[in-house]
């Protein structure tokens, strides 16, 4: 190791000299390595720890920003009309299916049971659609923030 002030090759591992204030913090964590320089006093310091927080905040912040796409292609599938659109010619259409003489029980079941899903998933669309907004709102300002942070070097 060598001084980046002077080049000197001798430091020592050591610790900054602590004033305690009122409530008894002291402003310097044990994360940090520290070296005094033998010949000119100068302090090195390192510290690995925030290395690694460093990483772990700027994946973090890719990860969300990669689930928040996710989410907004999903909501501009749900507030597109397409999906809306299948589900009301769809019921008409077994609506009319279920009235024929000719099919089964089993087949007038499973009719029914996907009418059922259809109308339950059309009363629910505005609703699933505002809470997909929320969530969006929700990482979209956690996001801001911590990004934030991190160009203030807070990691
Ligand atoms: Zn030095």
């Amino acid at each position: 190791m060598k001084c980046s002030q002077c080049g000197n090759e001798k430091l020592v591992k050591t610790n900054l000299p602590m004033e305690s204030y009122g409530d008894g913090g002291s402003w310097i964590s044990g994360d940090v390595d520290i070296y005094l320089c033998l010949k000119c006093g100068h302090y090195e310091f390192f510290s690995m720890k925030k290395v690694h927080d460093y990483e772990e905040t700027v994946s973090y912040i890719k990860e969300k920003e990669k689930e928040l796409n996710t989410l907004k292609l999903k909501l501009v599938k749900m507030e597109s009309d397409e999906r809306k659109n299948f589900i009301n010619k769809r019921i008409p259409e077994i609506t009319e299916k279920l009235k024929s003489i000719d099919i089964t029980i089993r087949q007038q079941q499973k009719l029914q049971g996907e009418l059922d899903e259809l109308k339950t998933e059309l009363s629910r669309l505005p609703q699933e659609i505002s809470y997909l907004k929320n969530d969006i709102r929700q990482i979209e300002s956690e996001l801001e923030s911590k990004k934030y942070n991190f160009e203030q070097g807070s990691f």
